[in-house]
């Protein structure tokens, strides 16, 4: 039925935006409790530039970029299910992850532009602050996407 078709990419597209958002919930846990603790020796290069092309800490993205890519085959060889919208979801977040935080903020790759909104600019002012402040196993705005009221600009 063309209805229960609807309904269901309704909530898959739900499903989508909710992923997304937990998305950040996991990558905010994983840096202050994992990243900044006893996985530091991976995170370590990207607190202290190395100037090269590829950081041990590139791990953590391939690590979701694998996990959404399983999500994603698992949920269309079946026959499009919901592990579909999931994977789709993990995969926007590592989208909006890596161009926030590793071309805006970092400048991976230079694209001659940095977004001035508001919004944009507090979560990339709480980055700068999280290079200035943390330390290997302690530090301030773990978050790459979302810079709340906890956060700490200066
Ligand atoms: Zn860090
Ligand atoms: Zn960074």
């Amino acid at each position: 039925m063309l209805i229960d078709d609807i309904m269901t990419s309704l909530l898959y597209f739900l499903v989508t935006i909710i992923i997304f958002v937990l998305m950040e919930g996991v990558a905010w846990f994983l840096h202050k409790y994992v990243m900044h603790s006893f996985g530091w020796f991976l995170h370590e290069d990207h607190h202290r530039y190395t100037g090269k092309r590829f950081q041990k800490n590139d791990v953590f993205g391939l690590f979701f970029a694998i996990v959404s890519f399983l999500f994603i085959l698992s949920g269309i060889l079946p026959g499009f299910d919901v592990k579909l919208a999931i994977g789709i979801g993990i995969m926007l977040y590592g989208t909006g992850y890596f161009l926030v935080h590793d071309i805006f903020f970092h400048r991976r790759i230079r694209i001659g532009y940095r977004p001035s909104g508001k919004c944009m600019q507090r979560v990339l002012k709480a980055h700068a602050i999280h290079h200035q402040k943390s330390t290997p196993y302690s530090g301030v705005n773990f978050g790459f996407l979302y810079a709340g009221k906890r956060a700490i600009l200066d």
